[in-house]
């Protein structure tokens, strides 16, 4: 038997791609995934209050966002799968989609595996995962946890920069802490935090272990020049050190970027094999967002729902 679609990874990109492919009734079937790539339901699972997708004036917690989405999905007719894609073959049409334990063949696929923050897996990251210590300021900035404290972030990119400012309308201030002695962020990024009187740079400085008690209190933190180690009494510890796409099983078959991310060209979600598509954080570092996500899911699962009509 052949399937029609296959979406593979279930964060919010596979979702809305699975609702609108399911209302187009073209049966689609998901690999949700397992452990590869985080937890099924992606990024937002291990994340608290989301404030900012649209629809849910309050807040929604990001487990219940993700449930609704898998309600919503199976309401309009997706099959889902609880494994974990091991291997794909994009040669030849029907391609070959397979986990441990089943091989599966569609005339079409939708990948939306997402991307992982990086961590640093210091001493007592665990513990204060969310009680402390997180990996997205957009996210998780507006907690009580954060207001009027002090507040470290790791890194020293775009991403690290804009995490810094974002940071300074809520905490007392904030350390940047940059492992070397050079920011990678642009020009007019560096600017910013160079002159913004909130944020302290500690050259060559990286986090080594946290503490606290049920929330985290303060850094350890090591000078890498001279390895001397500090305190730093903070609340809030951010790491922006960036992404890693979960594209391994695509290598070789599907055109990647330097850093990894599966290439769609142009304004459309098409990646470089005719009838597989791309969605979401695993084809976009620059907005990661849930909503552009969903967004860019929806593309995809249009766009091959006119594919499959025409081919
Ligand atoms: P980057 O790869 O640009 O920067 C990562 C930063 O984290 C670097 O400073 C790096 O240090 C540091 N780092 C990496 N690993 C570790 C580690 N183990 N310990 C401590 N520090 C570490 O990632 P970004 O997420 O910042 O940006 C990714 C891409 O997205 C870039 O192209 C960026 O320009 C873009 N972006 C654009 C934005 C915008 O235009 N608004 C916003 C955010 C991102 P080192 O320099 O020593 O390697």
């Amino acid at each position: 038997m052949v399937e029609q679609l296959v979406i593979i990874g279930s964060g919010p990109a596979g979702f809305t791609a699975a609702i609108y492919a399911a209302r187009a009734q073209l049966y689609p079937l998901m690999f949700e995934g397992f452990q590869q790539g985080g937890l099924p339901g992606g990024q937002l699972m291990t994340t608290t209050e989301v404030e900012n997708f649209p629809g849910f004036s309050q807040g929604i917690q990001g487990p219940e966002l993700m449930r609704e989405m898998r309600q919503q999905a199976i309401r309009w007719g997706t099959k889902l799968i609880t494994d974990d894609v091991v291997r794909v073959d994009f040669r030849q049409r029907p391609f070959t989609i397979a986990s441990e334990e089943m091989e599966i063949l569609s005339q079409a696929v939708i990948i939306c595996t997402g991307a992982l923050a990086k961590r640093l897996h210091i001493q007592g990251e665990e513990q204060f995962w969310n009680n402390g210590i997180s990996a997205c300021a957009i996210c998780d900035g507006t907690n009580p946890l954060f207001q009027d404290v002090e507040i470290a972030v790791v890194g020293g990119g775009d991403s690290a920069a804009e995490e810094a400012l974002y940071l300074t309308k809520y905490a007392s201030k904030v350390h940047l802490l940059v492992r070397s002695n050079r920011l990678r962020a642009s020009k007019v990024m560096q600017e910013r935090i160079l002159n913004h009187d909130k944020i302290q740079i500690h050259w060559q400085a990286l986090p080594i272990s946290a503490h606290g008690d049920e929330v985290l209190r303060s850094i350890t933190i090591q000078d890498q020049k001279d390895q001397t180690i500090s305190e730093l009494a903070v609340g809030g510890l951010f790491y922006a050190i960036g992404h890693t796409p979960n594209t391994q099983i695509f290598a070789g078959q599907l055109e990647l970027d330097e850093q990894g991310y599966i290439k769609t060209s142009g304004k459309s979600t098409a990646t470089n094999i005719a009838g597989v598509w791309a969605a979401g954080d695993v084809q976009d570092h620059l907005y990661r967002q849930a909503v552009t996500a969903a967004g860019t899911g929806c593309m995809a699962a249009l766009e091959a729902e006119r594919w499959l009509a025409e081919s």
